[in-house]
Order: C-alpha cells, then sequence, then structure tokens
C-alpha cells in the first residue's frame, strides 16, 4: 500500500471565509500516483472546517448568514469559553456544525465526486496561518 501526506497552508484576510482546495487536493492525488484508494482531508484546528458541498457564492453567503444566527460573535461575553480571554467561541461551534473532514473515494487516479460535489476550507477564526492535511492510503 501507497501512502501519501501534505499539509495546505492557509491564512484568510477575513475572520470568516469559504475556499475552494479542490484544485490542490486534486494536485495532492496526482503526486501520490495512487490510482485506487482512499483521501482524507481534515483541518487541523478546532475553529477551521473541510466540508463537501456546491460551489455556489449564493450558498456560501447563506452558510455564513445560518451560521451567525445559530452562533452569532457578538456580543463576545455570551460565551463562557470566551472567559478565558479568548473570542472564537462562536468558531469552535460553527466548525462543529460544518464538520472536521471528508473522505473521498479514488477511482482510476480520481477523486469519485458525486454531482457538483467541491471540497471546501470553511475558515471561521481566520486572520491568522491555519493548516489542512491530506492523507492518502491506496495502491
Ligand atoms: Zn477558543
Amino acid at each position: 500500500m501507497k501512502s501519501y501526506r501534505k499539509e495546505l497552508w492557509f491564512n484568510t484576510p477575513t475572520r470568516v471565509a469559504f475556499i475552494n482546495i479542490t484544485p490542490q487536493v486534486q494536485q495532492c492525488l496526482k503526486d501520490s500516483a495512487i490510482r485506487e484508494g482512499l483521501v482524507l482531508v481534515n483541518a487541523m484546528h478546532i475553529t477551521a472546517s473541510v466540508f463537501i458541498n456546491d460551489d455556489e457564492s449564493g450558498l456560501h453567503h447563506d452558510y455564513s448568514v445560518w451560521l451567525d444566527k445559530l452562533a452569532p460573535h457578538e456580543p463576545i461575553r455570551q460565551y463562557r469559553h470566551n472567559d478565558t480571554g479568548e473570542d472564537n467561541a462562536d468558531a469552535h461551534i460553527k466548525r462543529q456544525i460544518m464538520g472536521r473532514e471528508v473522505v473521498i473515494a479514488v477511482t482510476e487516479g480520481k477523486l469519485d465526486f458525486g454531482p457538483w460535489e467541491q471540497i471546501f476550507y470553511g475558515e471561521f477564526d481566520g486572520q491568522r496561518r491555519k493548516r489542512v492535511l491530506v492523507k492518502i492510503i491506496g495502491e
């Protein structure tokens, strides 16, 4: 069995951002030379997500609005977690909802997606360097 590992780094200019990372994951798969297997992609931070959905800007706006209704950033003091001196309790909650990781089948050297599926990095406490792990195993 072959195995491949890579970290993708991000530093978003805004606190919240959604980035399509499908091209980077496809490049990892190409570099791995694995034709049949599995790709795991996970955020390495507890205030960021990796998820699969449509690359449609209206939907991403809808996610932001929906997540802010569930867990508004302000007022900061409404969260017990922020008693630690941090201000990112909402980001932890948003990450939990949007998920930590995705797994994609690899078939004949390609990501075996359903219709319109793309991989996204979801940032909820950005403006600093953070990373995503790509792990590929197979033959
Ligand atoms: Zn925190």
